[in-house]
C-alpha cells in the first residue's frame, strides 16, 4: 500500500491506472478503524481492481469543536489495518491540502441537510457534502463506498452525486454491529463501560420497533412515540430525536405500509451516537416475503 498525501500526486496514479483499464473503488472515511471500515474496504476489494482509502477528519463537519478536539486518531495502525485490506492507496491529506487559505465553495444539499442531524448539528452535512464532492472528484472512482449506519449521509451523497452529474456509483452497505446489537462507531471508543451497556438501547429499541411491526402496527406515530419512549427510559441516555422517516427524503411518514425508516440518536454522557433501520410492513395473513 502506498501513502499519498498530496491531491496532484494521487490524481496522477489514478489517470495512469484509468488510462490502463483499470476500475477504482473509493472508501472515503475519518480514520480510527473499525470492522464496518474494513468492511467497506474489503467490499471495495472484491469489486474493484484498485482500491483508494481516504482518511481526513474533516474539520468543516464538526459542528462541536471538542468532538473534533477529542475524535480519536491513530494513522499508524489505521494504515496497517488498511494494508491488511489489501487498500493499494491511503490517501491522508493535511487539513491546507483540502482547504487552502483561497478556499470558498460550499456544497448544499437543501432539504436532506436540514433535518434530524442537520437540525441537530448545524452546519454538520455541508461539511460533508463539500469534503465527499472534493473527494469524488479528485478520485474520479467508479464506485465509492459509504455505510448505512450514517443513512443520512449516504441519501445527501446520493443525491448530491445525482444533482452534480458526478458519474461516480454510490454504493451502500449494511451497518456493522457488535455481538450485543451496538452498531460499530469509532466514537464508541469513548464511552465508558456503564455507557457502553446503556448504548445498545438503540439497536434494542429499533428491533422491538420491528418486532411490534410485526405484530400488525403500521402507524408511524405509534411506532415512533413507542420507540422514542423505549429509549427515554434507559437511565444514562438523552435523547435527541427517534422518528420514523421515510427512507429517502427523511420526511415524516403516515404509515409503513411502504417501508420506513426508524433514527434514532441519542447521547451518552459527552458521546452521541445514532442508529437507525429500515422498518418493514408485515405483509396480509397467508403472505409470505
Ligand atoms: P467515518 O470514518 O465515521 O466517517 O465513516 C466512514 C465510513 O464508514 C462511512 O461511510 C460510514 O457510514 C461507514 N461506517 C461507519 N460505521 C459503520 C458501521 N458500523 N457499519 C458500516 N459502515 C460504517
Amino acid at each position: 500500500m502506498e501513502t499519498i498525501t498530496e491531491i496532484a500526486a494521487l490524481r496522477q496514479t489514478l489517470r495512469q491506472a484509468m488510462r490502463e483499464g483499470k476500475t477504482i473503488g473509493l472508501v472515503p472515511t475519518m480514520g480510527a478503524f473499525h470492522e464496518g471500515h474494513l468492511t467497506l474496504m474489503r467490499r471495495a476489494r472484491a469489486e474493484n481492481d484498485l482500491v483508494v482509502t481516504t482518511l481526513f477528519v474533516n474539520p468543516s463537519q464538526f459542528n462541536d469543536p471538542e468532538d473534533f478536539e477529542k475524535y480519536p486518531r491513530d494513522d499508524a495502525r489505521d494504515a496497517a489495518l488498511a494494508a491488511a485490506e489489501g487498500v493499494d492507496y491511503l490517501f491522508m491529506p493535511a487539513p491546507k491540502e483540502i482547504y487552502p487559505k483561497e478556499f470558498d465553495t460550499v456544497v448544499v444539499v437543501r432539504a436532506l441537510s436540514e433535518r434530524l442531524e442537520g437540525a441537530s448539528r448545524p452546519g454538520h452535512f455541508n461539511g460533508v457534502s463539500t469534503v465527499v464532492a472534493k473527494l469524488l472528484n479528485i478520485a474520479g472512482a467508479d464506485r465509492a463506498y459509504f455505510g448505512e449506519k450514517d443513512w443520512q449521509q449516504l441519501q445527501l451523497v446520493k443525491r448530491m452525486a445525482a444533482d452534480l452529474d458526478i458519474p461516480t456509483e454510490i454504493i451502500s452497505v449494511p451497518t456493522v454491529r457488535e455481538a450485543d446489537g451496538l452498531a460499530l462507531s469509532s466514537r464508541n471508543v469513548r464511552l465508558t463501560l456503564e455507557q457502553r451497556k446503556a448504548a445498545t438501547v438503540l439497536s434494542s429499541a429499533l428491533s422491538d420497533t420491528q418486532a411490534i411491526a410485526d405484530t400488525g402496527v403500521q402507524d408511524a406515530y405509534q411506532l415512533a412515540a413507542w420507540l422514542r419512549q423505549t429509549i427515554e427510559v434507559q437511565p444514562g441516555a438523552k435523547i435527541d430525536y427517534a422518528v420514523v422517516v421515510d427512507p429517502e427524503t427523511l420526511q415524516e411518514v403516515d404509515t409503513i405500509e411502504n417501508g420506513a425508516l426508524a433514527a434514532v440518536a441519542a447521547t451518552f454522557g459527552k458521546v452521541r451516537l445514532i442508529d437507525n433501520r429500515l422498518l418493514i410492513a408485515p405483509l396480509g395473513p397467508g403472505l409470505r416475503r
